[in-house]
């Protein structure tokens, strides 16, 4: 199995596509509205089946964050920050963050492509310091 197998699930392909042009969306309810993420084949609300996506600014608030200072890959030297962010939209996510990040700061989206082939990766920059909120950076 590769990175890449869940790519063609049915339920994350949309996600995936969107992420390798450089955009986040979320899944929105067309029942009731409720967004949410991880992709799933219902609404966590009310269980409609009947979900869209929708592409975010990819802003939000850190909800939480950690500064790993352990090894656990050889390509991700400590230290590094990881946070999850509530999006604006009310999903959150658990990504790379600023080192210096605390509760409450806010942060943007960006995706940066994967090494080899692999998905895009998605890590979060203090707001102001991306002149474009989901922007691929190469
Ligand atoms: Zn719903």
């Amino acid at each position: 199995m590769t990175d890449n197998d869940d790519i063609l699930d049915p339920t994350t392909a949309a996600f995936w596509k969107a992420a390798a042009d450089g955009k986040l969306v979320v899944q929105r309810c067309a029942a009731c509205g409720h967004s949410q993420l991880y992709p799933r084949p219902f609404c966590l609300a009310c269980d409609s089946t009947d979900l869209t996506w929708a592409e975010t600014p990819g802003l939000g608030t850190v909800y939480s964050c950690v500064t790993v200072h352990l090894p656990v890959r050889a390509d991700l030297p400590p230290p590094y920050s990881v946070g999850l962010v509530e999006l604006d939209e009310g999903p959150r996510l658990l990504a790379a963050v600023p080192d210096d990040a605390a509760i409450g700061d806010r942060v943007a989206a960006r995706w940066q492509p994967g090494d080899g082939g692999a998905r895009p990766v998605l890590s979060f920059a203090a707001v102001g310091s991306l002149a474009n909120a989901a922007e691929v950076v190469s």
